[in-house]
């Protein structure tokens, strides 16, 4: 499978990161910059950055609003391109890629969760689950059964058949981590993936996160403002002034992204 190909020997079955014995790095940054231009402003919110995950680590990006949390997990997961640097997934830069086969990557090395969980509302939540299979050719009742497994593994076995549209906040994001990890990816990407939800509902998704994340040898990144559950992942960085920071603790003031009259 393409997981176990990009994971290779380096993952031992029942390890909790999946990268026992392995500092392997599985992304990597150098020198990523993003700047925007709108009117006569400039902003760049990624400013040269440089940083690295290894396999199986758990990582939270903190910064304010604006900071450019996004911005990096776009980057992370090809879905915008950098001004100048590059990212390199398991050695290889993405942007030395072929368009087919950074869609490859886009749709089989990461899993994506959104603030909001972008469910289409009158599909099931197991269509809702199946679309990525779907997307890459597998046939209907294959796709189907394994949503039905992921909806399991998510706590939402009872509630295959009922509509997106209908599932509390919570459940809906839910489905959304199950519908990133379907395609069994080497990482996950969640961008701010609690904070719609009340506090009690966001501490169940991060538990749950964390639970998905040591069982399917997962790589996580996740954007939070929430610095109670930041503290809780393996590694915590700050985005401050376009670079990451070790340790973050990203205080509003110092979180500030640069912006340049041109
Ligand atoms: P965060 O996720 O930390 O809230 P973002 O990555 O969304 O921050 O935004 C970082 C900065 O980049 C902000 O100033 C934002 O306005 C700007 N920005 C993000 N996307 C665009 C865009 N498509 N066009 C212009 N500016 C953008």
């Amino acid at each position: 499978m393409y997981r176990q190909a990009i994971l290779g020997a380096t993952v031992e079955e029942g390890s909790p990161t999946g990268a026992a014995g392995s500092c392997e790095q599985i992304l990597r940054a150098e020198g990523l910059t993003k700047t925007f231009t709108s009117g006569t402003s400039q902003v760049t919110p990624l400013d040269g950055i440089e940083f690295s995950v290894r396999r199986g680590e758990m990582i939270a990006i903190v910064g304010p609003s604006g900071a450019g949390k996004s911005t990096l997990l776009h980057l992370l997961a090809a879905l915008d391109t950098p001004t100048s640097g590059t990212v390199y997934f398991a050695g290889d830069s993405l942007w030395a890629r072929t368009e087919s086969e950074l869609a490859e990557y886009r749709n089989r090395a990461v899993g994506f969760v959104w603030q909001r969980h972008h469910l289409l509302p009158d599909f099931t939540a197991a269509e809702n689950v199946a679309m990525p299979l779907l997307i890459r050719g597998e046939s209907l009742g294959g796709a189907l059964r394994a949503a039905s497994e992921w909806l399991g593994e998510v706590g939402l076995a009872g509630q295959s058949e009922q509509r997106a549209g209908e599932l509390s906040g919570g459940e809906q994001q839910r489905v959304a981590i199950a519908r990133a990890l379907v395609n069994q990816p080497a990482v996950l990407l969640a961008d701010e993936p609690t904070g719609d939800l009340d506090e009690r509902s966001a501490e169940n998704i991060f538990e749950l996160m964390k639970r998905l994340h040591g069982a399917h040898h997962l790589t996580s990144i996740l954007a939070t403002h929430n610095s109670m559950l930041a503290r809780r992942a393996d590694r915590v960085l700050a985005l401050e002034h376009g670079k990451l920071a070790e340790g973050g603790s990203a205080s509003e003031e110092s979180a500030r992204t640069r912006v340049t009259r041109v």
